[in-house]
């Protein structure tokens, strides 16, 4: 048995094709078209590629898209000065600061951040007030990355309501948005962390299984009940060559990848889980795709929401 691949690249661009002619409509009314607010800290190479594809997906959808940069030795005041003004211009709708944010910002940096950003202009949906919301099933402004999987899900036909769900990761912005969405949808949820017992056990019992816990390779076909559906979160960066020759063993086309950038990104589900999953999210080309096509119609909501114009989508 071979899973059927679940193809996050077409579903995210038929999301950017929705929001499109929203996006044309906001502007013809609003007569400036929604405005994304992006701010990066110091220079993380993953993050200065995520940060350049979300300006460049929100140029292509018709929307203004700003980044604001500080270097890595900027402090958090620094930072919360720069949000305060994103917070109080017109022309921003939404503000995304791009995690991670420099170890020297201090532990609780990211919260801080989240905390200030103004609810309705929060299109990460990390603000408290959000995530309250989400809690009673009316948030509008839901974590992207999350919200991607339900598309994935729902855009594939794949039952949620009744099935039985486990999420592996509990962090705020993955695992429990997750286990929210899900339920919402009549799940019913299991949240599993790192002192769970017998994951394996656990997660062979789920008909829809979520890997989000930053382990390359870590769900192997042990944790799998023949024909479930599993979607792979992760985004892990191999970067050494004996990794990638013992995850894939014979596939030339990642090999080629490797030698090319000196690294391949995997999930966190083992590429043999294909043989027993009946559906699987591949990395990259899954999840990762959606997490900004959800990062544009959050945008394009936060805009509608905050000046009363547009059909909410
Ligand atoms: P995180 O904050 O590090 O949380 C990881 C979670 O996994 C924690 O709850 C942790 O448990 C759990 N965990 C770690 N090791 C485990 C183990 N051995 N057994 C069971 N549970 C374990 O990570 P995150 O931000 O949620 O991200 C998770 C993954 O998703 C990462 O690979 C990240 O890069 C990826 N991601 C992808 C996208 C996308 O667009 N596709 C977006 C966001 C994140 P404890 O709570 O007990 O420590």
């Amino acid at each position: 048995m071979s899973a059927r691949l679940l193809d996050g690249v077409a579903i995210g661009n038929q999301i950017r094709a929705e929001v499109a002619p929203a996006v044309a409509e906001f502007t013809k009314k609003a007569g400036r078209p929604p405005g994304l607010g992006i701010v990066l800290v110091g220079d993380n190479p993953a993050s200065e590629v995520y940060v350049r594809n979300k300006l460049k997906s929100a140029g292509e959808t018709g929307m203004f898209a700003e980044l604001t940069r500080l270097p890595a030795t900027a402090s958090l005041d620094d930072l919360l000065a720069v949000v305060d003004k994103l917070n109080r211009s017109d022309r921003h709708d939404g503000i995304l600061v791009q995690s991670p944010l420099p170890d020297a910002m201090g532990h609780d940096a990211e919260r801080r951040v989240f905390d200030v950003v103004r609810a309705d202009k929060d299109v990460d949906g990390f603000h408290p007030t959000n995530v309250g919301y989400l809690v009673q099933n009316r948030a509008t402004l839901v974590a992207c990355t999350p919200s991607g999987v339900i598309e994935i899900l729902e855009r594939s036909n794949i039952p949620i309501a009744g099935a039985r769900a486990v999420i592996i990761g509990r962090s705020d912005i993955v695992g429990k948005p997750m286990a929210l969405l899900l339920l919402h949808r009549h799940a019913t949820v299991t949240i599993a962390h790192s002192k769970t017992k017998d994951l394996p056990k656990l997660a062979s019992e789920a008909d829809i299984l979520v890997a989000a816990l930053g382990r390359p390779g870590f769900v192997t076909k042990s944790f799998v009940r023949p024909g479930a559906t599993v979607i792979d979160v992760g985004i892990n960066r191999l970067d050494s060559k004996a990794a990638v020759e013992k995850m894939f063993p014979g596939d030339a086309a990642r090999m080629a990848a490797f030698e090319k950038r000196g690294g391949v990104i995997v999930g966190d589900v083992h590429p043999d889980v294909a043989e027993v999953a009946g559906a699987l999210t591949p990395v990259p080309g899954g999840v990762g795709p959606l997490t900004i096509a959800l990062l544009l119609r959050n945008t394009l909501r936060a805009a509608q929401a905050r000046t009363g114009m547009g059909s909410q989508m």
